[in-house]
């Protein structure tokens, strides 16, 4: 049994191969790739426009993307896949003058399944006593959960949400959490876009972080937390010096800054080692500073650097 239980936290639900995806000349998604497994509470977290909305409309065939792939459940996507997730994309849409129940059965028709589901969904998110009234008379964070309810109508694998407490008063964001958390508990795989770097902290066990479209970094929210290393760097030669660092075997991802570029690495760096490696490929370093930053200073810098 516990081995079937392993197995099953490391089966991939969602694989997402070198995505990229332009509207003109915006590149709103660079060569992006992710793994998401069974069980995980995954955070894709960027400030806005950094295109995970982009991303999440790829991966339920809203739009499509230039280039890249991307699998479900391990095989290409399909009507079948497409079955075993539920999404909240959009504010909230329902009938006003209409009851849960009566929305929910509608979307039970369109998901072509039973409303035998309808009054589990109700009881989750905390609108069962509430089931009888027009939507319309719903507050903003009850319209939210509705939402919700909808998208995990028919029991899916996965649950996508798109800034799932955006425009919700402390309370009605206090909800949504304890509900994302009560539905991961039962092993529901979720996928959440958001821009709050305390969000991501509170619900996910793993985080990509993406900035103007590109995936910085990625893993356990525990690991990334942790501090991590980075370094500024310039020399007389930057172009070379752009390149050049992409070549080194634990180049991760890097920022452009107004005169220099900061630079993470996978693992633990040695200064020396990195100058080294430099003046083997011909460049004169006129700045290295070794910079230590938990996620919450990454975060922070990226988003200045998205002003
Ligand atoms: P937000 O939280 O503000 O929605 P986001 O991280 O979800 O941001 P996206 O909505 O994916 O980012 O947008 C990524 C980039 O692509 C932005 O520069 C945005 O202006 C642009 N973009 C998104 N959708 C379109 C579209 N339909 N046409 C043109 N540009 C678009």
């Amino acid at each position: 049994m516990i081995s079937h239980l392993r197995y099953q936290t490391l089966e991939t639900v969602l694989s997402i191969n070198s995505i990229s995806k332009r509207y003109g000349k915006i590149q709103a998604v660079s060569n992006l790739s992710l793994e998401v497994k069974r069980g995980q509470v995954f955070g894709i977290l960027g400030p806005n426009g950094s295109g995970k909305t982009t991303t999440l409309s790829v991966i339920l065939d809203l739009i499509k993307s230039n280039s890249g792939t991307y699998q479900w459940f391990g095989t290409s996507p399909s009507k079948e896949s497409r079955k075993r997730i539920g999404s909240v994309i959009e504010s909230p849409n329902f009938f006003p003058y209409l009851s849960p129940v009566i929305n929910l059965k509608i979307v039970a028709d369109i998901k072509d399944i039973g409303y035998e589901d309808i009054d589990r969904v109700l009881k989750l998110t905390g609108l069962y006593e509430r089931r009888n009234t027009r939507f319309k008379t719903f507050s903003f964070g009850m319209k939210q959960r509705l939402a919700v309810a909808s998208a995990l109508l028919g029991n899916p694998d996965v649950l996508i949400l798109d800034e799932p407490t955006n425009g919700l008063d402390p309370q009605g964001i206090a909800h949504i959490r304890e509900l994302i958390l009560l539905v991961a508990g039962q092993g529901t795989t979720i996928i959440i876009a958001s821009h709050l770097l305390d969000e991501i902290q509170k619900i996910c066990s793993h985080v990509a972080v993406l900035s103007k479209g590109v995936k910085l970094f990625d893993g356990k929210v525990s690991e990334v937390l942790a501090i991590s290393d980075s370094y500024e760097l310039s020399a007389k030669n930057n172009e070379l010096l752009n390149r050049l660092i992409k070549t080194h075997p634990e180049f991760q991802s890097m920022v452009q800054l107004p005169d220099k570029i900061q630079v993470y690495f996978k693992g633990q760096i040695d200064p020396e080692e990195l100058n080294q490696f430099f003046l083997s490929g011909g460049v004169t370093l006129t700045h290295l500073a070794e910079r230590r930053r938990s996620l919450e200073q990454h975060f922070l810098e990226l988003l200045d650097n998205n002003k």
